[in-house]
């Protein structure tokens, strides 16, 4: 992919491709949840989650779908505590809570501030408060509620990604810069923070994603958030579905989100998770989804890598890699024991793939060792998976 339209992408234009929006009542959250997730302490806690009803967030991003369920006015004054409070009666107690309002809390236009402190009498019995919030709306309005908040606040900053042609193309309003700003500022004060970023955004290959999500990974960590949430970009705005259709976009896959997963948590850096809301989309393979779905999940629990999927749907690029290794293997000849042959090997096919090659790497220099060669196979496979 990887070529840009020759028309411009604004807020106009994404507008312009929209559907309507579902019917909401501002009387109740439009959704709420309660879910696991690894938390700070290193455990695994119950975390509730409710979906806000609320004016629409003013930025429309290019990937967003968040405007679906908004209102195109302010909400009035006491409707935010409401919903609050008739969600929370309807779930089962948390010691997290995450008010999602498909925009930014600290938006006036959103959250009225004269609700601020009915809103922080209802989180007292929570530890922490997740909100989430453009960099460009977090400031003293921030501190002023976490001064009336007896929950640790958390703000979960939408970096999407460090690609700078593509990030300038999202319509986000927002350069790195105001993003380090932003969590610098969090951070001074004494409030944490996490990202949201996307993998493979519009205008990227398969390749290219993977690579820019680890690359927004690495630079999230170092301006200071505590964990970074990866969300696989979809289509279903109007605007994405254009670009899908014209060769702009598709949908990452779901072992791509599996390898940017694995990225983030070999570096320790922080809590890393796979945002896993509608998965299904992102597999094209019926028979290791439900698998892929359940190691995603336990790598958003455990935070450390299980054992690979192993699946037909690999089959293909690992009996080319395999059929490789054959060959190189039959002219190098299994009595040539030097274990830099064996490197080789490993590099060679290894810059073919990842896991499928390691996998299929592994396999022929079994069967060669069974066969009386290659005494430095486990050496060449450590170093090939760390060149992989
Ligand atoms: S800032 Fe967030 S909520 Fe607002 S349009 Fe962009 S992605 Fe959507
Ligand atoms: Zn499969």
């Amino acid at each position: 992919m990887s070529s840009y339209p020759d028309f411009m992408i604004d807020g106009r234009w994404i507008l312009s491709h929209r559907g309507g929006k579902n019917p909401v009542d501002t009387s109740i959250p439009y959704a709420w949840l309660h879910e696991k997730e690894y938390c700070a302490s290193g455990k695994v806690e119950d975390v509730a989650t409710i979906f806000l009803t609320n004016r629409e967030c003013p930025y429309h991003c290019l990937m967003c779908d968040l405007w679906k369920n908004t209102t195109d006015h302010t909400v009035q004054a006491g409707t935010i505590p409401q919903q609050i409070r008739y969600a929370l009666d309807r779930m089962p107690p948390a010691k997290h809570l995450k008010l999602y309002n498909s925009g930014n809390f600290f938006d006036t236009q959103a959250i009225p501030e004269q609700d601020y402190e009915t809103i922080a009498a209802l989180l007292e019995p929570f530890e922490t408060l997740v909100v989430e919030n453009h960099p460009k709306q977090t400031g003293d309005r921030c501190l002023r509620f976490n001064e009336m908040i007896t929950p640790r606040l958390e703000v979960a900053v939408g970096l999407e990604t460090v690609q700078p042609d593509v990030l300038s193309k999202l319509n986000k309003k927002m350069t790195l810069d105001d993003f380090t700003n932003a969590i610098a500022f969090l951070e001074k004060n004494g409030i944490q923070s996490r990202a949201f970023i996307l993998l493979k955004p519009p205008f990227m290959t398969e390749e290219e994603g993977i690579h820019w999500a680890n690359e927004s990974i690495d630079f999230a960590f170092q301006t200071g958030v505590r964990a970074c949430s990866v969300i696989p970009t979809r289509a279903g705005n109007g605007a994405m579905d254009f670009l899908e259709q014209n060769g702009f976009f598709a949908p990452p896959k779901i072992q791509s989100l599996e390898e940017v997963l694995e990225y983030g948590l070999e570096m320790k850096a922080g809590p890393v998770y796979a945002d896993l809301w509608d998965i299904e989309l992102f597999s094209t393979c019926d028979h290791c989804l439900v698998q892929r779905k359940a190691r995603l999940q336990k790598m958003n629990l455990s935070q450390k890598i299980p054992e690979p999927v192993r699946c037909t749907c690999n089959f293909g690029r690992s009996i080319l890699t395999f059929l490789l290794a054959i060959l190189l293997i039959s002219f190098i000849g299994p009595e040539d024991n030097s274990q830099s042959e064996t490197i080789k090997i490993g590099m060679m096919i290894t810059s073919l793939s990842h896991q499928s090659a390691c996998d299929a790497a592994e396999l022929a220099i079994r069967e060669a060792n069974e066969q009386g060669g290659f005494p430095g196979s486990s050496g060449s496979m450590a170093r090939s998976r760390e060149l992989a």
